[in-house]
């Protein structure tokens, strides 16, 4: 249903993208086995019935064929997803699309900071650099008017360090993941360090409203969600009072039913993007939409994003096959003790068909309160494994994201082949 509202709003736009795919762009010309109606004609019925959905291998396996011929392909620049097997995606953008998407970011961003620009002094984190010579992945580099600080070595002494750059430069605004940031934070609040910014856009995961609250409260800032991709760039924006605002001037999203999954993946239509376009697209997330009012936005589609991806099912011996979600439901329920929180952050590792490894990053705080935890954690578990899994617990001081994609995963299955670098969580 609320796709169907949704679709009528951008019936115009979505017309002219289909139209443009049908004309110019390889791929969808080929293999698309139906004529447009007249526009009269056109509902959603119609779109549901005829256009197929796109899964990311297909675009992996065909990825130049999605360039439209109106363009050079040599002058659209591209950004390049990870991806887990074979190929990496590279999603292609013209100089139009890439200006037209960044003025709706910045728009969204002077939502929450009415005269940020630009040239403001701001704070962002990278993987690695190439120098002539070598990798950089552990240095604080300065350009410009960018802080740039290393994304995944965070033991003690470096977070100190990247906390005294980032007081010294004094930037207006900071963007990065929820967890690094998160994991400046918590040293901040700990070491009692007084750091003010203005705004902290987080992104390129799923945030908890305890990492959130955490740092808004330590940078005494606004804090922002930015859900994006590669292929879209961003995709929905959060307002001061948290939802998550479809850009719906450049997008088109649906959230459909998977029965296999037993529950909503969101498909994405590029309105804007006539280089690379993409039609129907499953970005990978599960979530819902729904269209609400508030106070910066009279009539909008936000998004109810659910935790976990859909690669986050897994099985286990006796033949069990569960959505890694069960974890987070659950150490979200018991983690509230007394008010106060035990747990900051966790990872579960499945390291055989019966045994799984639970790390624990917790508030000590709560000394008293750890080991109850755990006892009770391995009891709600265990109602929904069953009791032939081994199950460890082990208390650690953070956990890295994975260098490929800067994310940091809650549930990682080493049982899969080429998770080398996975293996390294272990140590
Ligand atoms: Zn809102």
């Amino acid at each position: 249903m609320i796709n169907e509202i949704f679709f009528g709003e951008k019936k115009d736009k979505i017309y002219s993208a289909l139209k443009n795919v049908l004309e110019n762009v390889p791929y969808y010309r080929e293999n698309w086995g139906f004529k447009l109606p007249p526009i009269e004609k056109f509902d959603y019925s119609f779109f549901q019935q005829f256009v197929p959905i796109l899964e990311k291998d297909e675009v992996r396996t065909h990825n130049d064929q999605f360039i439209s011929t109106r363009y050079d392909k040599n002058e659209l620049t591209f950004d390049v997803t990870s991806g887990t097997t074979g190929n990496p995606l590279l999603c292609y953008k013209s100089k139009k699309e890439r200006l037209k998407r960044a003025n709706e970011l910045w728009k969204q961003r002077r939502m929450f900071v009415p005269d940020l620009s630009v040239y403001d002094r701001f704070a962002r984190f990278y993987a690695y650099r190439m120098n002539e010579e070598y990798l950089i992945t552990n240095k604080v580099l300065h350009r410009g008017n960018e802080l740039h600080i290393p994304l995944f070595d965070y033991s003690e002494d470096r977070i100190e360090e990247y906390l005294s750059e980032i007081s010294q430069f004094h930037p207006r605004w900071m963007h990065g993941p929820s967890t690094a940031i998160f994991n400046l934070a918590k040293h901040a609040k700990s070491k009692k360090i007084d750091l003010k910014i203005e705004l902290i856009e987080l992104n390129g995961e799923f945030v908890t409203d305890i990492q959130q609250s955490l740092i808004k409260e330590v940078f005494q800032c606004k804090v922002a969600n930015h859900y994006g991709s590669r292929e879209f760039w961003a995709m929905a924006y959060s307002c001061e009072e948290g939802h998550l605002h479809v850009l719906d001037e450049s997008l088109f999203i649906e959230s459909i039913y998977n029965e296999s999954l037993q529950d909503y993946e969101l498909v994405v239509t590029s309105l804007s993007n006539d280089a690379w376009p993409l039609i129907r697209y499953k970005i990978g997330d599960v979530g819902t939409i729904e269209k609400i009012s508030c106070n910066s936005h009279s009539s909008s589609y936000v998004l109810h994003l659910k935790k976990g991806r859909i690669a986050d099912y897994f099985t286990l011996a006796g033949n069990k096959y569960i959505n890694a979600i069960t974890f987070s439901g659950i150490i979200r329920g018991l983690s509230n003790i007394k008010g106060s929180l035990v747990v900051y952050q966790y990872q579960v590792l499945k390291v055989a068909e019966n045994e799984l490894i639970i790390k624990l990053c917790m508030n000590k705080e709560n000394a008293e309160n750890i080991k109850s935890f755990i006892v009770r954690l391995g009891t709600e578990i265990r109602k929904i494994i069953g009791n032939e899994i081994i199950l460890h617990f082990k208390i650690v001081d953070s956990i890295q994201p994975d260098p490929k994609t800067g994310k940091c995963r809650d549930f990682v299955d080493l049982t899969k082949k080429g998770v080398e670098y996975e293996r390294a969580l272990l140590e």
